[in-house]
């Protein structure tokens, strides 16, 4: 079978090394330990991460700003899109500051906590609108980019749904990144819902690509509790079930992280 890379580069471009199926040309990669699979984005998804936690929202909230922040974007007078918005506390946040926000999601379940949170205009991934309501000022994609079936597809659509000079903050784990490489198959990024890990490289590419140049980068430090840690053990190794008592001590820890994720912004022309 012929794969097509994302990023780009074409089949031919890619190489087989261990479990990964590199691009030469962009390092990035299919994890060829979950080739094919064909993750299901049903209601479990959100549940099974604690993504709909009271307490998880306040550190992606805390994290969201401290990003916003170090990107120098204010979302004040903004319309703004989150591309996969997940539990929506950032896509909430942002609707509180931002003159309009809009969201795109794969799971159902999403889409009616973000209309919980305040946030109406939220659309299906699958059914979204050719054009949104207005042009987007800013566009979001926080752990999302590396979910996208077709991101050319969503790149397209979302330069025609751009404002000038609308930018995006993007954050992926990073294909290359020293942790990546250093804990291979230990890798927290690894998931069977990650089919292609992508390079910064390989990233930068295809946005620019479709007109988005690269305008800044910054260190994506995570604010996250101990518990938001031993549901993602949980989740990346099932037979480690951490007995309830030690997650609710484990609740109480608070720490800054970063285990090989990349925080770009692009922008378009004016
Ligand atoms: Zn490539």
């Amino acid at each position: 079978m012929v794969v097509e890379p994302p990023c780009g580069h074409g089949s031919a471009a890619l190489l087989e090394k261990g479990y990964r199926l590199q691009c030469r040309r962009c390092k990035s990669f299919f994890d060829g330990d979950f080739a094919g699979q064909n993750f299901d984005y049903d209601a479990s998804y959100p549940e099974l991460r604690g993504h709909f936690d009271g307490a998880t929202g306040e550190m992606k909230r805390r994290t969201f700003e401290r990003w916003l922040d170090g990107a120098g974007i204010d979302l004040a007078g903004n319309a703004v899109c989150e591309v996969g918005f997940g539990g929506a506390h950032c896509l909430a946040f942002a609707a509180e500051r931002a003159a309009q926000a809009f969201g795109i999601e794969a799971v159902p379940e999403n889409l009616a906590r973000a209309r919980a949170l305040g946030v109406p205009d939220v659309f299906p991934f699958d059914g979204r609108p050719d054009r949104l309501p207005t042009p987007v000022d800013i566009w979001v994609l926080l752990d999302s980019f590396e979910h996208l079936p077709e991101p050319a597809g969503v790149l397209d659509w979302m330069a025609a749904n751009s404002a000038p000079g609308a930018k995006a903050l993007v954050v992926a784990p990073e294909a290359g990144s020293t942790s990546e490489r250093a804990l291979g198959r230990l890798w927290p990024h690894k998931l069977p819902d990650h089919e292609f890990h992508w390079s910064r490289a390989g990233l930068v590419e295809i946005f620019e690509r479709h007109g988005f140049a690269r305008a800044s980068e910054f260190h994506p430090w995570k604010y996250v509790s101990g518990a938001m840690l031993a549901n993602h053990l949980r989740h990346k190794f099932p037979a480690l079930a951490l007995p309830g008592p030690a997650v609710k001590a484990l609740a109480r820890v608070r720490l800054y992280f970063n285990v090989g994720q990349m925080g770009l912004t692009f922008e378009r022309a004016r």
